[in-house]
C-alpha cells in the first residue's frame, strides 16, 4: 500500500455560485462523502491546506489581476467576465486555498513524506491563464504547483497530464514557451467544445517548442481512443522528455454520464488512465505523482471515477 495523502479543506464549500451552476459545492461534498463511506479516508493521511503565499501564486499570475479578482469579490460581483465564472465574497481567500491545496500536495510528495497526494480542491484552475480567469477557475493550481516545485524544491522537469474534457488553455498559455514543464492535454476537440483551444499544431512557442502536446478527440471517442493516445502518444513523448515529476490536471467530465461533453470514457477508461500517469512516474520519477481534481460535473460519475482513482493511486 502507498503512502497517499489526500488534501481538502471544509473552506472549499464557501465558494458558492450566485446561480444555479455546474461547479458546485456539492460535488466536494459528494466527493468527501464518498472516500469516507468507502474507508479511503482512514487509509490515507489527510492533509489540511493553508492559503497559498502570494510569492507562489505571482509566479504564475500578474499582480494586476490578482488585485482585480480581490476587487471583485470585495464589492460582491457576481461574475468574473460577465460569463459563467462566478463569484462570491469568499471566492478570492478560497481560490487561494485551492492553489494552497495543490501546493500542499507537491510540498507533501516532494519532501518525501507521502508517495502520492489527491487534491480534492476547487475552485478549479487549468482555465486560468496569467491575467484572466475563465471557465470556472481563478487561479491555475496546478501551474502555482508546478512554479512552486521549481522554486522550492529545485524541480527541474515536471510532467502535466491534463486529461479534463475540456482543453487546459490556461496552463498550457503559462509553459508555452518554458522547455521545463512538458504540457500534456487530452480534450474533446476544440471545434465542439469550450475553450475552442488544443489543436494539434499547437505545440508551444520559442524555447518551449515541442514541451506542448495536444490530443483533441472527436465526439463520441471513447476508452479505446484513449488508450491509443496514452500508449502511442504521450508515452513516446515523456520518454523523450524524462520529467522529475508528474502532476495530473484530474478532470472527471470526460465520462460518458458527463453533461458537459460529448466524450464517452467509461470507469475503466479512468482506471487506465490513473494506471498509466503512475506507471510513467514510477518509470522516470520515482513514483512523484500529484492529482489535482480539476472538471467533473455529474455527481454519481464524478464519485465513482474518483473512488477508482484514489484506489488506483493508494495500491491497496
Ligand atoms: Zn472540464
Amino acid at each position: 500500500m502507498k503512502r497517499l495523502g489526500i488534501v481538502y479543506h471544509p473552506d472549499y464549500l464557501l465558494h458558492v455560485p450566485p446561480f444555479e451552476h455546474p461547479e458546485s459545492p456539492e460535488r466536494l461534498q459528494a466527493v468527501m462523502e464518498r472516500l469516507e463511506k468507502a474507508k479511503l479516508l482512514e487509509k490515507t493521511a489527510q492533509i489540511t491546506p493553508e492559503f497559498a503565499d502570494e510569492g507562489d501564486v505571482l509566479a504564475v499570475h500578474d499582480r494586476k489581476y490578482l488585485d482585480q479578482l480581490e476587487k471583485a469579490c470585495r464589492r460582491g460581483d457576481m461574475t468574473l467576465d460577465a460569463g459563467d465564472t462566478y463569484l462570491c465574497r469568499h471566492s478570492y481567500n478560497i481560490s487561494l486555498l485551492s492553489a494552497g491545496g495543490a501546493i500542499a500536495g507537491a510540498k507533501a510528495v516532494a519532501e518525501g513524506s507521502l508517495d502520492r497526494v489527491f487534491c480534492a480542491i476547487r475552485p478549479p484552475g487549468h482555465h486560468a491563464s496569467r491575467d484572466v480567469g475563465m471557465g470556472f477557475c481563478l487561479l491555475n493550481n496546478v501551474a502555482v504547483a508546478a512554479k512552486y516545485l521549481q522554486a522550492r524544491f529545485d524541480v527541474g522537469k515536471i510532467l502535466i497530464v491534463d486529461w479534463d474534457v475540456h482543453h487546459g488553455n490556461g496552463t498550457q498559455s503559462v509553459f508555452l514557451e518554458d522547455p521545463s514543464v512538458f504540457f500534456f492535454s487530452v480534450h474533446e476537440h476544440p471545434t465542439f467544445i469550450y475553450p475552442g483551444t488544443g489543436r494539434r499544431w499547437e505545440i508551444g512557442k520559442g524555447k518551449g517548442e515541442g514541451a506542448t502536446l495536444n490530443a483533441p478527440m472527436a465526439p463520441g471517442s471513447g476508452d479505446d481512443e484513449y488508450r491509443v493516445v496514452f500508449d502511442q502518444v504521450l508515452t513516446p513523448a515523456v520518454e523523450r522528455f524524462r520529467p522529475e515529476f508528474v502532476l495530473v490536471s484530474a478532470g472527471f467530465d470526460a465520462h460518458a454520464d458527463d453533461p458537459l461533453a460529448d466524450i464517452r470514457l467509461s470507469y475503466e477508461g479512468y482506471r487506465y488512465m490513473t494506471r498509466a500517469v503512475i506507471g510513467l512516474a514510477e518509470r522516470f520519477c520515482g513514483g512523484k505523482l500529484v492529482s489535482v481534481l480539476e472538471g467533473g460535473y455529474e455527481i454519481s460519475s464524478l464519485t465513482n471515477c474518483i473512488e477508482i482513482h484514489v484506489r488506483e493511486m493508494l495500491e491497496e
